[in-house]
């Protein structure tokens, strides 16, 4: 078992201190530290200072810029088994999920080093003679950066990666839920800001420790050119709305009621392995968490049968133990949306298969461990509708495509979704316009654990935003268009002629 007071030390993180913000364990429900949290008043200068530091950071060319990010890609492999088995102690996730997390946050450092040399506008033609148009993209100002609590490590990295090679100082805030694995992420970052010399300016990389009101103070701040929010469609509507008073940009990466259509030329063996990972990976607690299930009805009872057996031979307990493969949820309000929900399904005709109980009670009786559930559904009902952060995986039977794919699509939030299936028609149907509405839509596979290299995001209460990958990076600059004039005349487009 690893020492949590090793680690922390190694990662240079408080141990005794007295601050007023406790960062509780779900493993067991202790305290790992006590932080402070960064008084309000300084928040504003904080922000100042990132404009400041903006004005230098700006001129430094792209691909120095991307040494930079280089640099630390290597910092967090030398202490990736850290980094990830913190997110372990912090956040409940079973040790191989916090280093793939970590892993994560070094492919995006890997994928920004590359794209700081391809920062590209396009050359257009113009229909004037002896002209030419071209734009380019310019760095845009300091990035506020929010992180939800499961994933402290790879989704600041996302956004400060891509932040840092088009020319933008960042500040984070962390989750009050798993702020150490944040800071511990902005550490290495530090350590290769220091290792980068003299060109990084002052407060480049910040973070401001605290809950809601830091968050909404640095939103609301004008200084912050960028806000780059993850977390519920609740916090998405409240940051969106401050953003957009002061015409500010914004990311919003909010909530998934992710889905998969069994169809009935699907592949049962993948089918299972997939529904497996993605229904009780992170306890049901990853924003892609497979969430609904749409089967034919031919396969139903087979599929059913094979998932309530999976299920029954998951690991469920302390998530850095080897054989684990299910640990705690976050915190108790966590369990008791949990409860409180499959009580809901229950009222609207569902029928618990198996799971929906707390166990390991009697050795952690401060901490909220259950074992999945599966739930069969009547038809998709209002509860089936929202997303519960927890481990509860609906299934409804279907006789005819369209309906499975609409019943699919008829949630407000469209983050990712996928369908199992060996037909083309079935398959390419799924992906085209008239499909799946999300922003994420797979094949034979389940709908989490994407891949730096796509852009990540989703559609609706999802938030409309990409914030990784493809070209995403162009949300963290802004555009200029220019048009050149090499001629000695002065024609103006659509042939206007004017005073001659
Ligand atoms: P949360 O909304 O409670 O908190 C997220 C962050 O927002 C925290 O840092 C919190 O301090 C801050 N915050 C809360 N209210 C705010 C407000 N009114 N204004 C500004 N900031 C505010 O979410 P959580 O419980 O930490 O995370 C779970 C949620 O995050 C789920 O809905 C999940 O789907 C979503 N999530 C989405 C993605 C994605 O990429 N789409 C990734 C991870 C998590």
């Amino acid at each position: 078992m690893p020492h949590l007071r090793n680690i922390l030390e190694d990662l240079e993180l408080p141990i005794d201190g007295n601050g007023d913000l406790s960062v509780i364990s779900p493993i067991d429900g202790s305290t790992i530290a006590k932080v402070f949290q960064t008084p309000l008043n300084e928040i504003s200068q904080m922000a100042e200072r990132s404009q400041t530091a903006f004005l230098k950071w700006r001129n430094i060319p792209a691909p120095r810029r991307g040494e930079l990010v280089r640099l630390w890609g290597e910092e967090l492999r030398a202490c990736k088994e850290q980094i990830g088995t913190l997110i372990s102690f912090e956040v409940g996730k079973i040790l191989q999920e916090g280093l793939g997390e970590v892993q994560e946050a070094i492919d995006i450092c890997d994928l920004c080093v590359g794209q700081s040399r391809q920062l590209f506008g396009k050359t257009i033609t113009s229909e004037r003679p002896e002209h030419r148009m071209m734009e380019q993209w310019h760095p845009l100002g300091p990035v506020a950066i929010i992180t939800a609590f499961n994933f402290p490590c790879a989704v600041f990295a996302w956004n400060a990666a891509n932040a840092l090679i088009c020319g933008d100082p960042i500040i984070l805030k962390p989750s009050e839920k798993s702020p150490l694995s944040g800071i511990a992420t902005l550490n290495a970052l530090l350590r290769a800001i220091d290792k980068f010399g003299d060109e990084a300016p002052d407060d480049l990389a910040q973070a401001i420790i605290g809950g809601a009101t830091h968050s909404k103070s640095l939103v609301s701040n004008p200084h912050m050119a960028l806000v780059s929010a993850t977390g519920s469609t609740s916090m998405g509507r409240s940051v969106a709305l401050s953003v957009a008073q002061r015409f500010g940009r914004r990311i919003l990466e909010l909530g998934g009621n992710n889905a998969m259509i069994v169809t009935a030329h699907a592949n049962l063996d993948l089918a299972v392995r997939a529904i497996v990972f993605g229904a009780v990976g992170t306890c049901g607690q990853r924003c892609t968490s497979l969430r609904r299930i749409f089967v034919h009805s031919s396969l139903s009872k087979e599929l059913l049968n094979r998932i309530e057996q999976a299920y029954a031979s998951l690991k469920i307990g302390n998530p850095l133990n080897e054989d684990t493969l299910v640990g705690p949820l976050i915190d108790k309000a966590a369990f008791e949306k949990f409860q409180s929900t499959l009580n809901r399904a229950k009222s609207e005709g569902g029928e618990v298969r198996s799971g929906g109980e707390r166990v390991l009670e009697d050795i952690y009786s401060e901490a909220y461990y259950v074992t999945p559930a599966i739930v069969k559904m009547p038809t998709q009902t209002p509860i089936m509708r929202e997303e519960t952060f927890a481990p509860i995986l609906y299934i409804v039977d279907y006789d005819d495509f369209d309906t499975a794919i609409h019943l699919h699509n008829d949630v407000p939030q469209g983050l990712s979704s996928c369908i199992i299936s060996d037909n083309m028609q079935e398959v390419e149907y799924f992906l085209s316009v008239n499909g799946s509405d999300c922003g994420i839509a797979n094949v034979n596979m389940g709908p989490s654990g994407a891949e730096i290299g796509g852009a990540f995001g989703g559609e609706k209460e999802t938030g409309g935003d990409r914030e990784t990958g493809s070209d995403a990076w162009r949300n963290y600059m802004r555009r200029t268009t220019n048009a050149i004039n090499y001629s000695h005349d002065m024609p103006l487009a659509q042939g206007i002629s004017f005073g001659r």
